[in-house]
């Protein structure tokens, strides 16, 4: 079976491994069971990238890179799910017996990590994973929307810590696949939502959802005037650079709410650190999702609420691996997926 291989910063290989086989004998409940998983569709993002230019350590060399993936399962192993069986891979790597699992925070598990990142990842035809780490996909959820489903549980985590009231004005800065399904959601909660993006295209599909959005130098304004000069009740920043932050820093109102949702991995410009004291501001920082906030996006995909299908802009072969991982880097790009 073929695998997309990191074997150095900058450098991918498709690689030819042996297939799995399932060791169902360790298992000690279903729950344990490793599932061999038919990869069908896989969803690269920027994480991939910065994996793979080395601006975030990969735990080893090579590695199989991924986290990103739905597929249908092909050995169920000792678990209860069938073959055939449509799945979403949770790529989270958990212990279950550390402070952060026990308390039911198992995203932040202390001796946790990402398949792809600190263990050979989802990009490869066959992935072997505890059916405790897989998510059914009902039928209402169409193959093409699918793909979208790991990226939204994280949305949806990012979303469950603040508390939000309908009316509320909210400002997403950056409108790429979270940017999007970020508007959705908040729309959906009944707030008014500003997206802020350079890219028109962008800005038309924010439009589309039922939002306002603006380029970032018509984002101070935008905002005085969407807030009669109040700042923003919420505002989630979904770039991941240090400037952007500091935009959202200066877009929100006092004792307005922060999501830092893009994974910002250097930074030397300097923060707007009076407005973050002045202003008395929460600032949040999620990771990751926990298994309730996927159930929570299928669901919010199966009954229509949030759309995911017209967010994939790119569609590869598994073999075309490395133009697919420049796509991701195109302004004009959402989701790039590829088909093993
Ligand atoms: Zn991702
Ligand atoms: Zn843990």
């Amino acid at each position: 079976m073929r695998e997309i291989q990191l074997q150095e910063p900058g450098r991918i290989t498709i690689a030819e491994v042996p297939p799995i086989s399932a060791d169902v004998g360790a298992a000690r409940s279903p729950e344990d069971s490793q599932v061999i998983v038919r990869t069908t569709q896989l969803g690269l993002c920027g994480t991939d990238t910065k994996i793979l230019d080395g601006h975030i350590p990969a735990a080893k060399l090579p590695i199989t890179l991924g986290h990103e993936a739905v597929g249908v399962v092909e050995q169920p192993g000792g678990s209860y799910l069938l073959v055939g069986q449509r799945v979403l891979i949770d790529p989270g790597i958990i212990c279950g017996a550390c402070r952060m699992c026990l308390a039911g925070r198992s995203n932040i598990c202390l001796a946790g990590g990402l398949l792809g990142r600190d263990a050979d990842g989802v990009f490869s035809e066959l992935v072997t994973v505890p059916a405790h780490r897989l998510h059914v996909i009902p039928d209402a959820i169409p193959p093409s929307a699918a793909v979208m489903l790991q990226v939204l549980g994280t949305c949806v985590h990012a979303l469950r810590r603040p508390a939000m009231t309908p009316g509320q004005r909210a400002v997403v800065i950056g409108l790429g696949v979270s940017g999007q399904l970020i508007v959705q959601m908040l729309l959906a909660r009944g707030l008014e939502v500003l997206g802020v993006t350079r890219s028109q295209q962008k800005q038309e599909l924010a439009r589309s959802w039922g939002a306002a959005a603006v380029s970032p130098n018509e984002a101070v304004s935008a905002v005085d005037d969407y807030t009669h000069g109040v700042g923003a009740d919420l505002v989630v920043e979904a770039v991941g650079i240090e400037s952007t932050l500091g935009m959202a820093l200066e877009l929100s109102a006092t004792g307005g709410v922060i999501i830092a949702f893009g994974i910002i991995t250097s930074g030397s410009t300097g923060l707007p650190y009076y407005n973050l004291y002045f202003k008395e501001l929460d600032l949040l920082s999620p990771r990751g999702a926990l298994g309730a906030d996927y159930d929570e996006g299928i669901r919010l995909v199966a009954e229509g609420v949030v759309k995911t299908e017209p967010l994939v802009t790119h569609r590869f072969e598994l073999d075309d691996a490395t133009a697919a991982f420049e796509a991701v880097r195109q302004t004009g790009a959402l989701k790039v997926v590829m088909s093993p």
